[in-house]
Order: C-alpha cells, then sequence, then structure tokens
C-alpha cells in the first residue's frame, strides 16, 4: 500500500500550526467536495484530504503519526481505539466551506450550526505527573477536575416545559427561497427563536441561567495505558466541558509527565541500568543478580568483560503503548578500580603486574616506538 504523506497531502511542513493544517484542507476540501467540484478523481482527492485532515488536526493522532506513519493507524499492527476515524467531526469545516458560497444550495451531512445553535464543549488539558513504575506497568489514577458540567436542574436543557418552536415547526432552520440570476435558490438560516434547536421553553432554567452548563467538580478516573512515556497524550472521549444548546461535551486531554528512577533510565521502550563489578569479577566472570521492572534475574557476565560493555536482557523493556511489543533491557557493567587498597590487596596486585604478559597488539605498536 503506497500512500501518500499526510503532510504531502494538505501540502503543509512538518512544523504547520493547527491553524494552518486547517486553512490547508478547506481550500482542498472546496477544490475536491464531491457536491462541487469537477476535478477529475475528486472523490478520491477528497477522502484523502479527509483522512490526512483527521489525523492531523488531532493533537494525540498527529503525534502517533509522527511517530510511527501510517503505521499508527493500520489494523494489523496498531492497537485497538487507534484505528479508524470513526466519531470525527467535520462539521466545523463543513459549516465554514459550505457557508463560504454564500447561499444554501448545499447541505452538509451534519446540521448547520451558528453562533447560538449546539456547540460542543470545550476540551480541557491536565498536566498529570506519575512514577516511573506506574508508566511502565500502567495505573489508574483519580483526577480532580474543575469543568464546565451539564445543569443537573434542566439536565442541559437550559429551561423547563418543552414547546415545539412555533417559529420553524421544530426543524430549528428557516428556509426562504432566493430569485438570483442563476436561478432560484432555497436559502436555510438557523431560526432565531429557539437558536437552531427546534425547541422553546416556557420557563428559563435559573441554576444555569439557561446555558445547561455550571461549574462544577468532578472525579475522572485516569485509565493510564502501560508503557505511557512523557509527552504520552491521552484523549478522554466526552470528558471535558459540557457542550451548549444540546451540542456534545469537549474532550479532555491528559498530558503526562514521568519521575526518573532511582536506578532504572528509560530511552523509549529500553531499560538501561548501570552495574558495577569488581576487577576480578570483570576478569574471571560471574554470576550477579540483578532487578529489572519485572522482578530480580540471574545475569551471567562472562569472563573478560570490558568496562562500558553492554549486556541484553531481551524483553525486560517497556511494552509500547501502540504496539504492546516489548523492549530490552541493556545492563551497562561499569568496572570498579579500587581507589584504595589493603595491604593484602596491594600485594596481590603487585604480584599480578609481576605475572601480566603485556601481549596486546596495540602496546607492541607503541613500544616500537619507544626503541627507535
Ligand atoms: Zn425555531
Ligand atoms: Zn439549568
Amino acid at each position: 500500500m503506497n500512500k501518500r504523506d499526510y503532510y504531502e497531502v494538505l501540502g503543509v511542513s512538518k512544523s504547520a500550526s493547527q491553524d494552518e493544517i486547517k486553512s490547508a484542507f478547506r481550500k482542498l476540501a472546496k477544490k475536491y467536495h464531491p457536491d462541487v467540484s469537477k476535478e477529475p478523481n475528486a472523490a478520491e482527492k477528497f477522502k484523502e484530504a479527509q483522512e490526512a485532515y483527521a489525523v492531523l488536526s488531532d493533537a494525540n493522532k498527529r503525534k502517533q503519526y509522527d511517530q510511527f506513519g501510517h503505521q499508527a493507524f493500520n489494523n494489523n499492527g496498531g492497537a485497538g481505539g487507534f484505528s479508524g476515524f470513526e466519531g470525527f467531526d467535520m462539521s466545523d469545516i463543513f459549516d465554514d466551506i459550505l457557508g463560504g458560497f454564500g447561499f444554501g444550495g448545499f447541505t452538509s451531512s451534519s446540521s448547520r450550526r451558528s453562533a447560538n445553535g449546539p456547540k460542543k464543549g470545550n476540551d480541557v488539558l491536565y498536566k498529570m505527573t506519575i512514577t516511573f513504575d506506574e508508566a511502565v506497568h500502567g495505573t489508574k489514577k483519580d483526577i480532580r477536575l474543575d469543568v464546565m458540567d451539564e445543569c443537573p436542574e434542566c439536565h442541559g436543557k437550559g429551561g423547563f416545559n418543552a414547546k415545539t418552536c412555533s417559529e420553524c415547526r421544530g426543524s430549528g432552520t428557516i428556509t426562504s427561497e432566493q430569485r438570483t440570476l442563476f436561478g432560484t435558490f432555497l436559502n436555510k438560516t438557523t431560526c432565531p427563536n429557539c437558536h437552531g434547536t427546534g425547541t422553546t421553553y416556557e420557563r428559563k432554567c435559573t441554576e444555569c441561567r439557561g446555558t445547561g452548563s455550571v461549574r462544577k467538580t468532578k472525579t475522572i478516573t485516569v485509565d493510564v495505558p502501560a508503557g505511557a512515556d512523557t509527552h504520552t497524550r491521552l484523549r478522554i472521549n466526552g470528558k471535558g466541558e459540557a457542550g451548549t444548546n444540546g451540542g456534545r461535551p469537549g474532550d479532555l486531554y491528559i498530558d503526562l509527565t514521568v519521575k526518573s528512577h532511582e536506578i532504572f533510565t528509560r530511552e523509549d521502550d529500553d531499560i538501561y541500568l548501570d552495574l558495577p563489578i569488581s576487577i576480578a569479577d570483570a576478569v574471571l566472570g560471574c554470576k550477579k543478580e540483578v532487578p529489572t521492572i519485572y522482578g530480580k534475574v540471574d545475569l551471567t557476565i562472562p569472563a573478560g568483560i570490558q568496562g562500558g560493555n553492554k549486556l541484553k536482557l531481551r524483553g525486560k523493556g517497556v511494552e509500547d503503548v501502540l504496539t504492546h511489543r516489548k523492549g530490552d533491557m541493556y545492563v551497562v557493567v561499569k568496572v570498579v578500580i579500587p581507589e584504595k587498597l589493603t595491604r593484602e590487596e596491594k600485594k596481590i596486585f603487585e604480584n599480578l603486574r609481576d605475572v601480566t604478559k603485556e601481549d596486546n597488539s596495540w602496546l607492541k605498536k607503541i613500544k616500537k616506538f619507544l626503541n627507535n
């Protein structure tokens, strides 16, 4: 499958801002919208742009795409929930595009909205710090959030004793005919009486002053997946601020910061551990018990190991948050040269020096220069 790069599809740079991405997509959508475009392959081009926009306009998906490319959304390799574009709301853009033609001859799949119509609630960003172990193994955390939530009095409706709007007879839109040189167009506008909801109320809710939402402290359980890392951004659908006039709620984004560990360091999905050993252990080889993030293991250190050598423990790294494949662990050997010796140790080292044969090839080269 030779898919074009999403940035290339939209014709923006990798560092493009959300505004640039939106404006690039808007241009393409205007050009290729199947309802209006006469370009060849308009439907395909439109679909391609739509898919690119669905990913790049979503901070979380964009990050995954930057990190993993198209395979981030590949059903075969990707984790559930990261594939597909279901639930993606294009209505903002379509309202912009279709509104931009100046008259209401076109209909989009979503309802047209005005400033007073149903509005999606704001997204909320929450910065959360977790421990190294919590990030590695996953955790559930309760957070308290102060957000605009659905008014409990009127259940978000803003009033009581609902009636069908008499102006628009419940449709939320007022249709009028507009005759122009090019023919007659049906002009649809949002009903000013009910603000597009199709419903009016006999009594306005006093709790929320008719807005349908109130400020409330909510406790939300955040499910941090195993393998999360600093800068992993989680999206919790619908846990942002309540929408207004029947609009759906915004989303909650969790921005993670992972605290460093006392002995382990992490590089992507691999774990590193420095292990100091004595000269004798390095020369003769030894067995050492070492901690891993999954418990302790026995590590065989071969005779003659050099300081800085890395020993790999396959599969003892972090499980990848997306693919669930486990990284590896590397034990980095640090040979400790003693700075103070007991008399006995000194004697042993002196004896060792006397019997040591220097048969190193590099040393032989050095000696050649000493003999000149
Ligand atoms: Zn109305
Ligand atoms: Zn209310």
